[in-house]
């Protein structure tokens, strides 16, 4: 479609497709870190310059690696690793609990350029399941592996394996018991070599609890070379049961890009996003109908995932740099930059 039209200006107005090569910034980014129900007020000034700081720092690896021409896919390994390691995050270490009280992760990455992509579910022992998601995509015939098996080709690639304490948090530790306790479940045993149980600042549980955070983590980026690609990242929901899988590894649902239209990464109660297909759909709309990205977007989050009392965000990104992001929960934490721009970072619905 948009070769099309590009031919078709191009036979109207010769210098129209090199007028909207020149606007296209060097290269873009957008980050999120979840959305949910987050509040003013309802945060301490330090969690919240906690996250901010975070995003920036997202950002900062972000442009280091785009700055310096590396693809789009480098930029989003690099940016997600380091939320992994971050325990702010429901991503890598931070990673919320099973109801087995396991930190069961789930990650994909798409590339725009060729439609290739690799994900991951279901993984205990591997420090970056970014990484694994790109090891998928690149070194093996799959797009998707799980469990115990994905584990193993893990190994056999040579990526960094922790034991599942490394996931371990108390905070995260402390809302499964309490969700389990609201559902009437038994308490699993703590996993073995978590350390031994701290004091938890109940006055957070209570604000995790009430804010019903997400913390999934997903980057879509644009590199000088003008490829499109996206990722995500997570522990997926807590006190989730019998092998459950989200939307962020599902292709089209949590993550998706295409040079031909956009990236994008979701984030909120995966079931939806499954079941709308929220990704290649946002994508579908600014390809097949013409659609601006803010308005596809919008049109998927704000009308339809609503109309199925679905709840979450995304963040997305076209080839011509155009940045947009939509969620139907009071907050999300994200960030954006473009080449030579000024970085945005954003948590409460009322800010840009
Ligand atoms: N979308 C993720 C899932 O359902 C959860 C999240 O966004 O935090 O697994």
């Amino acid at each position: 479609m948009r070769n099309f039209i590009l031919a078709a200006m191009s036979a109207a107005l010769p210098t129209a497709p090199q007028a909207l090569g020149q606007d296209r910034p060097d290269w873009a980014l957008v980050v999120h870190g979840g959305a949910g129900v987050i509040e003013r007020g309802a945060m301490t000034p330090e969690t919240e310059a906690a996250y901010r700081a975070s995003m920036q720092a997202a950002l900062d690896r972000g442009e280091t690696v785009l700055e310096a021409g590396g693809s789009a896919l480098d930029a989003i390994e690099a940016v997600i690793q380091g939320m992994e390691d971050d325990p702010l995050y429901n991503a890598g270490r931070g990673a919320v609990f099973t109801a087995a009280g396991r930190n069961e992760l789930d990650a994909s990455i798409m590339d725009g350029a060729t439609l290739n992509a690799g994900a991951v579910a279901g993984v205990t022992q591997v420090r970056h399941p970014i990484t694994l998601a790109r090891a998928v995509m690149e070194e093996s015939r799959h797009v998707m592996l799980q469990g115990e098996g994905a584990e193993t080709f893990a190994v056999e690639q040579g990526l960094e394996m922790v034991a599942p304490a490394h996931f371990f948090t108390e905070r995260r530790w402390a809302s499964l018991e309490r969700t389990l306790d609201r559902l009437g479940l038994d308490i699993p045993p703590r996993p073995e070599g978590a350390p031994d149980p701290e004091p938890v600042d109940h006055g957070m549980l209570d604000r995790d609890a009430r804010e019903h955070r997400f913390g999934t983590v997903g980057v879509v980026a644009l590199d000088r070379a003008g490829n499109i690609a996206a990722g995500t990242s997570t522990g997926g929901t807590t006190a989730k049961r019998w092998g459950r899988v989200g939307d962020s590894p599902i292709l089209g649902a949590g993550t998706y890009a295409s040079n031909e239209s956009c990236g994008v990464s979701a984030t909120g109660t995966g079931e939806f996003f499954i079941r709308l297909t929220v990704a290649s759909r946002i994508c579908a709309l600014v390809e097949f109908q013409g659609l601006s990205l803010q308005a596809a977007a919008d049109q998927v989050i704000q009308d339809e995932l609503t109309a199925l009392e679905g709840d979450g965000g995304i963040v997305a990104l076209t080839p011509q740099g155009d940045i947009a992001w939509s969620f139907n929960t009071p907050g999300m934490y994200r960030a954006s930059l473009t080449a030579g721009g000024k970085p945005v970072v954003s948590i409460y619905g009322d800010e840009d």
